[in-house]
């Protein structure tokens, strides 16, 4: 029933290009307004789970990034200080096809270039750097944005996809309340050239300790290894994913760690820290022809390793959402789909922190033991808590 609509992007991150890529694809006119007048993403790694993969697939682009991503050998638990293994579920080919697509680590860089190339190629002109949006009005007809160049621009539905600090969420909801977690995150890429034998495995591995966990595994054909160091402490609060900080300090924050943890913080170029904050899902996510989607929508604690996914899923549903109903009604259909999984998901990261944490002997004992032994006795059982997350397929579901 409905005509093409010319639709609004705020944010050219991870879910607003692929929201613009599932828009092209349905043949929409799309205008993605970017506050940075260059597309450069930190340098950090990103797990695309079979899940987000199948999105990536349906939009043409599983070569290009099976061409720049490295597929996890396994997924391992370890002590952090010891290195013991908790567990080790290999990810074999038979794993993969349950959950429908591969399961690839990626450089952000090389998925945002993929994605804006593909961009680029299917609807040239279409992005649109160094034009933040500052606000936006709706009537019955249109939305409009005005840009922070001052031009207002009128489109048939505003998709806010501006991220954590979503200026688009601020009119909408107003302010945010975030409640600092405690936790703060370490960050850093390394080449694998540098660690010599303390080079981590091609797994994606999960460090576990007191007050305290690390995730490691590898980018660019195996060449990088990507590290991440959660600890908790208060005295930082600054929640930037492009903050630096002293290594003296990452290093006493993991003093006595396994030295495939200690290596990476040696030998890293950048150490990026960020603070992490945790939010409650918001009551709404639309307003008339107005929809957040990703971060704006439902930041969460990186835990799962799963925001960019849901804002991947989220882009593949907005707008099949808005194939069938006059915006507003598609939008708000739209946020019936999403909101749940969203919000469980968000959830399952939060409640990861605790398990990642364990204080005192007794406690990791009582949670890592039947970890340890179901790793060893099933591994089935360890995939199976991931099939719900994983083996979600968000494109066999259109026209919900
Ligand atoms: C350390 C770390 C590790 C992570 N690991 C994973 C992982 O392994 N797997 C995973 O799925 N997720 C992971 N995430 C989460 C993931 O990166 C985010 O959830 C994801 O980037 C959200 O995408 P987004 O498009 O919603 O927002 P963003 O990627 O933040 O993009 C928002 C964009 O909007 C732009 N913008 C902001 N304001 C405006 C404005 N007013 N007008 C126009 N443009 C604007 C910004 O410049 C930016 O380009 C991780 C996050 C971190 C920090």
């Amino acid at each position: 029933v409905n005509k093409p609509f010319h639709i609004l992007i705020a944010g050219a991150g991870i879910g607003g290009l692929c929201a613009a890529l599932c828009a092209v694809r349905a043949g929409h006119r799309v205008s993605v307004f970017e506050a940075a007048e260059a597309l450069e993403d930190v340098g950090a790694g990103i797990q695309l789970s079979p899940n987000a993969m199948r999105v990536m697939e349906a939009l043409g682009l599983g070569k290009a990034l099976a061409d720049v991503g490295v597929a996890p050998d396994a997924l391992t638990a370890r002590m952090g200080k010891s290195g013991l293994s908790i567990f080790r579920v290999p990810l074999t080919q038979a794993t993969l096809g349950k959950w429908g697509a591969p399961y690839f680590h990626i450089h952000r860089a090389d998925l945002i270039t993929c994605l804006a190339t593909a961009l680029e190629q299917r609807a040239p002109e279409s992005l649109c750097l160094g034009r933040g949006i500052e606000s936006f009005t709706q009537d019955a007809e249109r939305v409009r944005v005005r840009l922070a160049t001052g031009e207002i621009i009128a489109g048939n539905v505003l998709v806010g996809a501006d991220g954590i600090h979503s200026s688009v969420r601020a009119q909408m909801l107003g302010a945010d309340a975030p409640r600092f977690t405690g936790n703060v995150a370490w960050r850093a890429v390394v080449p694998v050239d540098r660690l010599g034998e303390h080079v981590p495995a091609q797994d994606a591995t999960v460090w576990m300790g007191e007050g305290r966990h690390a995730v490691t595994y590898r980018l660019r054909g195996g060449t990088l290894v990507n590290v991440v160091g959660v600890v908790e402490r208060a005295d930082w609060q600054s929640e930037s994913w492009s903050e630096e900080g002293a290594r003296e300090e990452a290093l006493s924050d993991f003093a006595g760690w396994h030295p495939s943890i200690t290596t990476c913080l040696e030998n890293a170029g950048t150490l990026y820290k960020w603070a992490l904050y945790d939010r409650d899902p918001l009551p709404r996510w639309t307003e008339g022809r107005v929809a957040l989607l990703g971060d704006a929508a439902h930041p969460m604690l990186p835990f799962m390793a799963q925001g960019a996914a849901m804002a991947i899923e989220d882009g593949w549903v907005i707008i099949d959402a808005l194939m069938r109903d006059d915006p507003a009604a598609g939008l708000k259909r739209y946020e019936a789909r999403r909101h749940r999984r969203a919000s469980r998901v968000q959830a399952m990261s939060r409640a990861n922190m605790k398990t990642f944490h364990k204080r005192g002997r007794v406690a990791q004992l009582l949670t890592y033991g039947p970890m340890a032994l179901a790793g060893l006795i099933w591994p089935g059982l360890i995939r199976r808590r991931l099939n719900g997350v994983y083996g979600y397929d968000v494109t066999a579901k259109s026209g919900e």
